[in-house]
């Protein structure tokens, strides 16, 4: 039997982000993915992800993010490309919502360089732009964009040169833990390692039934509209922005290597689950993102050029959960990461690594799992559906 000082349980972000951060403490370290590295089917679809500093949601998340920003740009060195493009972010609120005021809360706290405008200042600098006047803006010259192809491939390149291997399209059938180690069962074979780090996304409560872990399923949109003219939507001229109002917490990117104003909406989202996620966009799904956009945004039109349906795994509280197991220490969870998880990537696959590897690591009290004990349903949704327990595994137990 082939055996391993870590398997990762899970190719997709945070497992590749766990693979390398267990390659550099020179653990040997096997990571099985059911798909492709890299697929749309998970939550790292889409191209683009978001990274920002001045975290609106806690300032608690200032120093992950910080410690993961250097890591992206360790990444880029090890890997000899580019993920990372900064462009500068704006967050804005329209009246009686508070998002800027929020993350310009944490840039304070924090001492991160950040401005906050006025609308007018807003619009002159970006001239793609019409905020409102009575709205706030902070702007923030460390945001940009993650290409998650490009970062997801980095890691796992990375990663392999420094000894790790990734099996694709080989599922997980099953684990046990004991105090000898874990073993993993797969199609293909059966595995031994001393610990096992679970980063299966929206198939984590499937694979971890027996915790009943509060996860919930929600699905996203993300699209691409026309624009009249995309020069001023484009990297160097337009910022990735937020847009906090009645229409959503919408957000975006400069136009970059692909056609199209990549937009979403962070909020809301039908509860669903991994079996049964309804992948097909419907005609009229947009309506409520373009009119937000058109909002804000000169020259946007209702056009869409591509759609692409992708999930968050909620937790109650929307904060992840990256701790060990409560009664199999040699089993370390990253779950929950509440469609906001990919900027810290780099920085949740050290904590994995180092839970994973040295049982003297204590967890980031937000992100263990005895708070969600206190916690007892969604705060995201109230017809949250959980997530499908045991789906077709054969606990090997
Ligand atoms: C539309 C959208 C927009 C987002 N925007 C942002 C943003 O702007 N900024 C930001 O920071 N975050 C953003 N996020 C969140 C971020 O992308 C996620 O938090 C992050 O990708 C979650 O990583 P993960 O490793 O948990 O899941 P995934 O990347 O999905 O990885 C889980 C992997 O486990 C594999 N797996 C599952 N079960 C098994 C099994 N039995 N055997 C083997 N493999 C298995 C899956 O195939 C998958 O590859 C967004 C998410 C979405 C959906």
């Amino acid at each position: 039997m082939a055996t391993f000082d870590a398997i990762v349980l899970g190719g997709g972000t945070m497992g590749t982000a766990a693979a390398w951060a267990l390659a550099k403490r020179g653990a040997t370290t096997l990571v099985l993915e059911q798909f492709a590295h890299v697929h749309r089917l998970g939550a790292h679809g889409g191209r683009t992800r978001v990274i920002r500093h001045a975290y609106a949601e806690s300032p608690e998340y200032v120093p992950i993010v910080q410690r993961a920003d250097d890591l992206w740009l360790e990444l880029e060195r090890e890997a000899g490309n580019r993920v990372l493009h900064r462009t500068g972010g704006v967050e804005l609120s329209a009246p009686g919502y508070g998002h800027a005021r929020a993350a310009r809360r944490s840039a304070e706290l924090h001492g991160l360089p950040h401005e906050w405008i006025s609308p007018a200042e807003v619009n002159r600098r970006w001239p793609a732009m019409s905020v409102p006047e009575d709205w706030d803006a902070l702007y923030s010259p460390q945001v940009g964009f993650l290409e998650t192809e490009a970062s997801l491939r980095a890691l796992a390149t990375v990663a392999r040169r420094r000894g790790a291997t990734i099996h694709e399209g080989e599922p997980v059938r099953g684990w046990q833990a004991d105090s000898s180690g874990v073993t993993v069962a797969t199609n293909a074979a059966t595995y031994r390692a001393d610990s096992l780090i679970v980063t299966a996304g929206a198939w984590t409560g499937g694979l971890l039934g027996e915790l009943g872990l509060p996860l919930t399923l929600l699905r996203k949109v993300l699209w691409w509209l026309r624009v009249d003219d995309p020069a001023p939507f484009s990297v160097g001229r337009f910022p990735v922005f937020i847009a906090d109002s009645a229409a959503g917490e919408i957000y975006g990117f400069p136009i970059h290597d692909h056609p199209g104003l990549k937009i979403a909406d962070h909020r809301g989202g039908s509860p669903t689950t991994v079996e049964t996620i309804d992948r097909t966009v419907r005609d009229d799904e947009e309506r409520g993102v373009v009119a937000g956009a058109q909002q804000l945004f000169r020259g946007v039109t209702d056009r869409v050029l591509e759609s692409l349906v992708c999930h968050y795994t909620m937790t109650p509280d929307a904060d992840f959960v990256v701790d060990r197991h409560p009664t199999r220490p040699n089993v370390t969870i990253g779950a929950g990461f509440s469609g906001h998880g990919f900027k810290f990537a780099t920085a949740i696959g050290e904590m994995l690594a180092d839970l994973a590897l040295d049982a003297s690591v204590e967890p980031v009290p937000r992100l263990a799992l005895a708070r969600l004990a206190a916690l007892s349903s969604p705060q995201v949704t109230d017809t949250g559906v959980p997530i499908a327990r045991g789906s077709g595994l054969r606990a090997l137990r």
